[in-house]
């Protein structure tokens, strides 16, 4: 290992900032490459979502202890947010994520406005080491192209965690997993909007009034439509439609009602169903869409002939990890969910609905890439199930790894409650394959009568926190 040089992390979200407070606890030298202008860049795009999981389990222990060491310029200390509290998505961000990257241990190895656009490897006489190339290729350092407002930098480290999330690449709404036909150029002029958009704040003007067809049928979509109902009580010619990509099945869609033991998820789906019982949104089944036709208003095609008009179309198609900027590597991948191999069948949607992943370090994250890992979000590919303290454990384990304590990287450990953090969508929860079966012989689930295995879709985890006039808040703090 070349340790002329840093250990680089990409992306300065919880996961990001958790790898750097562990690294920067075992001595090592940290720098951390964020492409947006401050820590928590993604999450600022969901900041009125209010959380699953409570305090207690969104803050890593590291980060916990380097908050909490006095130093003279952090004269103001931090105040621990009360571990009990669902905190918002804004809340993580300013309560917790600012103050960690402004901490002064932390603070000046943090580079923002730097987007890694390319990861590959370079010897120590500057010759290059493509994918190819295999001697010496483990003593030789990586190198990490990197856009910044100055330009491309090539930086070097001697080990990359790569943190870098899945916010920046949505699935496309288009069917069979490839964008529809004009997607793009639809997405380019706002008329494909972001996922999650605050319809009850900052876009309730855009939103008001129109006509919006939301596509997905997990909790983001839940999320988009509870907001959008809401809006549509002080703005009723706002017409809101529910694309699903196959028929509509009460319990997928609303999940257990008061019987749910999360109650707060219980009250997602009730409410939901409120909404589409009273008329306030209509399902639209097998919306499976083939063209998007921009004119006055968008033109969705459907693969059966059909054909809706609408102003806004909202994507809840859940997140993919961009790979691209992993090429030149030789990575070690799961083919169904695009996670390392021996976590993707741990995490497959198609037959785990919770966050009951074991626990899983150092061990499970490494690839034939000496040194290089995936973490956080991103190392869960296509799985929407991932949960902060799954990724703080899994960094905990490689920071102690890059340390040289073999010991502590391969005893992994994972306290998660059994209710309060986790969902996939608002139905029931599936069987897991055996841990460690090979991706290519899970074969097809069985579809189980009022579960999630039946027709997976990739979702979200969260609630909108938002209020209009007076209205009760979707979840009650704990
Ligand atoms: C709506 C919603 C609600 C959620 N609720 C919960 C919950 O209740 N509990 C829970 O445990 N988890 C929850 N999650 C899941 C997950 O824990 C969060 O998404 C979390 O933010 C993931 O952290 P991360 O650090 O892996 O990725 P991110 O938070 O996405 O951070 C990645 C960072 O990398 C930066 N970046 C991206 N690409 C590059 C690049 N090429 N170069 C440099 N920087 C880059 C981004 O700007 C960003 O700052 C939720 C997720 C969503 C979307």
């Amino acid at each position: 290992m070349n340790h002329r040089h840093p250990i680089v992390v990409i992306g300065a979200g919880p996961i990001g900032l958790a790898a750097a407070a562990h690294l920067l606890e075992r001595g090592q030298d940290v720098r951390v490459l964020e492409s947006g202008s401050g820590a928590g860049a993604a999450i600022r795009n969901w900041g009125h979502i209010r959380l699953f999981s409570t305090w207690q389990y969104n803050i890593d222990a590291a980060a916990r202890r380097l908050l909490e060491t006095p130093t003279e310029a952090y004269a103001g200390g931090w105040e621990p947010p009360r571990d009990t509290r669902l905190p918002t998505g804004s809340e993580l961000v300013t309560q917790y994520l600012e103050p960690l990257a402004a901490h002064p241990a932390l603070a000046s190895r943090i580079s923002y406005g730097h987007r890694v656009t390319a990861i590959t490897r370079i010897q120590p006489n500057g010759n290059g080491v493509d994918k190819t190339r295999s001697q010496d290729r483990a003593e030789s350092a990586f190198l990490l192209r990197t856009a910044t407002a100055r330009g491309l930098v090539d930086i070097q480290a001697r080990a990359v965690i790569d943190a870098s999330g899945t916010w920046g690449t949505p699935n496309p709404v288009g069917r069979s997993g490839i964008e529809a036909i004009g997607e793009a150029d639809a997405r380019a002029i706002g008329m494909v909007t972001s996922p999650l958009p605050d319809s009850l704040g900052a876009g309730r003007e855009h939103f008001a009034g129109k006509t919006i067809l939301v596509l997905g049928a997990g909790h983001s979509a839940a999320n988009t439509l509870i907001s959008l109902g809401r809006l549509r009580q002080h703005h009723p010619d706002t017409r809101i439609l529910w694309g699903l990509r196959g028929a509509a099945n009460p319990i997928r869609l609303y999940g257990g009602g008061p019987a749910d033991q999360l109650p707060a998820r219980g009250q997602l789906g009730t409410s939901l169903r409120r909404f589409v019982e009273n008329g306030d949104i209509s399902i639209v089944e097998n919306a499976s869409v083939t063209t998007l036709e921009r004119g006055e208003k968008l033109g969705v095609l459907l693969a059966d002939g059909r054909r809706l008009d609408v102003d806004l179309l909202v994507p809840a198609t859940g997140f993919r990890p961009d790979l691209g900027m992993l090429s030149e590597l030789r990575l070690d991948m799961d083919q169904i969910v695009e996670a390392p191999r021996e976590l993707g069948p741990l995490i497959d949607p198609q037959f785990h609905s919770c966050g009951t992943v074991s626990a899983h370090g150092e061990r499970v994250l490494s690839h034939p890439e000496t040194d290089f890992y995936i973490v956080g979000m991103k190392s869960y590919g296509r799985a929407p199930t991932f949960l902060m303290a799954t990724g703080y454990e899994q960094v905990r384990s490689i920071a102690a790894f890059l340390a040289g304590d073999r010991a502590a990287a391969e005893t992994v450990e994972l306290d998660l409650p059994e209710t309060g953090v986790c969902s996939t969508d608002l139905g029931g929860s599936c069987d897991l394959p055996a841990a460690g079966e090979p991706a290519a012989s899970r074969g097809t689930p069985e579809p189980l009568a009022g579960s999630c295995c039946g027709t997976p879709e990739p979702v979200d985890i969260g609630f909108a926190s938002g209020t209009l006039h007076g209205h009760t808040e979707l979840l009650a703090e704990r």
